[in-house]
């Protein structure tokens, strides 16, 4: 039985990679600071002796005995991640190094999640592991494009320097039960919005590019990379290819909802970026990993889900 550190795993994803890792009879511990997690994620994992959540903040030290890591801490919602863009940073860059003295310590192997925002604004389209992206540094995205850039700087420098395991992702935008419902990002924005028979609120013209993965598939990947051949370190991206505009998505969500909701324009954030699309190759020859699950059918799931709980 391993014992698996998941930081940030009251999150989104972090709750649906603590419950498979346990469905695989690992031993998980859960840590968070619930800044943007929430403990009702986790709710009936709690009744499973072999899971502990912990209350703790990432940018402090770590002292811990475990075999893996998947460092899943840090908001992801640009929302969330600009309320406090200091703070994001320290996640990332703090969390980063406290987490990677643990694995050097410790011996475990780590996993980070990176994001597709690393290649910011792209102006290769699709996205390969090689471009070396499009960021502005000063900007009201860089707390979290660069502290990510940052932390997978780090993830390398200690790969190269300390020979910890390493193992970097990047996750391209993932959708499904379980994001908080003020969580600030499209797809529940939309499904709120629309289940609730209020206006949608596309930001810009609405035809700036998105490609989304249902959160399964996603999970299913992010093994898969933890147990992959030793010396693969990645950077691997992970995300569905299938690209819709934001207006798209508007007209799925409403049609799927069947709802009364009125499409309404409001302005663009800035450095917004306006195409986005994972070139998966590497993920389906070093992983033999694709997503299964289509948009609707994701999509359906995830209604269902807030039908539940709003
Ligand atoms: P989320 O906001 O739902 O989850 C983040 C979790 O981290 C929350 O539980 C939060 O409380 C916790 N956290 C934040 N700061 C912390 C700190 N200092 N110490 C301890 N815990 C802290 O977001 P998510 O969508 O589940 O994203 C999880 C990870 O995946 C993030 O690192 C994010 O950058 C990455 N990612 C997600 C996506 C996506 O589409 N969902 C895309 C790219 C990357
Ligand atoms: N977006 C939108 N309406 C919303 C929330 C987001 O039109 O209510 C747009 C946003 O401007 C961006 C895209 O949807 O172009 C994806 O935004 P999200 O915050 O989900 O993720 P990210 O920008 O980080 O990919």
């Amino acid at each position: 039985m391993k014992k698996i550190l998941v930081t940030g795993g009251t999150g989104f994803l972090g709750s649906h990679l603590c419950k498979k890792l346990l469905e695989m009879d690992n031993e998980v511990i859960c840590m968070d600071n619930f800044y943007t997690g929430n403990k009702l994620n986790i709710g009936t994992l709690n009744k499973n002796p072999n899971f502990e959540l912990v209350k703790y903040d990432i940018t402090n030290p770590i002292d811990l005995d475990v075999d893996e890591i998947y460092n899943f801490a840090c908001p992801a919602s640009p929302v969330h991640y600009q309320f406090d863009p200091v703070k994001t940073l320290k996640t990332s860059v703090l969390g980063a190094i406290n987490l990677l003295d643990l694995a050097k310590n410790t011996g475990a192997k780590i996993l980070q999640a990176s994001t597709s925002e690393v290649y910011g604004d792209p102006e290769v389209h699709p996205q390969t592991e090689i471009y070396r992206g499009n960021v502005n540094p000063i900007g009201i995205r860089a707390c979290y494009d660069e502290g990510k850039r940052c932390a997978e700087t780090l993830f390398f420098d200690y790969w190269r320097q300390y020979k910890v395991n390493i193992k970097v992702i990047r996750i391209f935008n993932t959708y499904g039960p379980n994001m908080n419902v003020n969580d600030g990002r499209v797809v529940s924005n939309f499904i709120v919005q629309a289940l609730n028979n209020k206006d949608i609120t596309v930001y810009g013209d609405g035809m700036q590019t998105r490609s989304f993965c249902y959160v399964d598939d996603l999970i299913d990947g992010i093994i898969k990379m933890m147990n992959s051949r030793d010396g693969f370190t990645g950077p691997v991206n992970l995300g569905n290819p299938s690209e819709f505009t934001i207006l798209e998505l508007a007209e799925k969500v409403i049609e799927l909802t069947d709802s009364k909701s009125k499409i309404v324009y409001n302005p663009l954030p800035k450095d917004d970026p306006m195409q986005r699309k994972p070139d998966i190759t590497i993920a389906k020859n070093e992983l033999n990993w694709e997503p299964k699950i289509n948009l609707e059918e994701g999509l359906k799931n995830t209604i269902e889900y807030f039908k539940g709980v709003i």
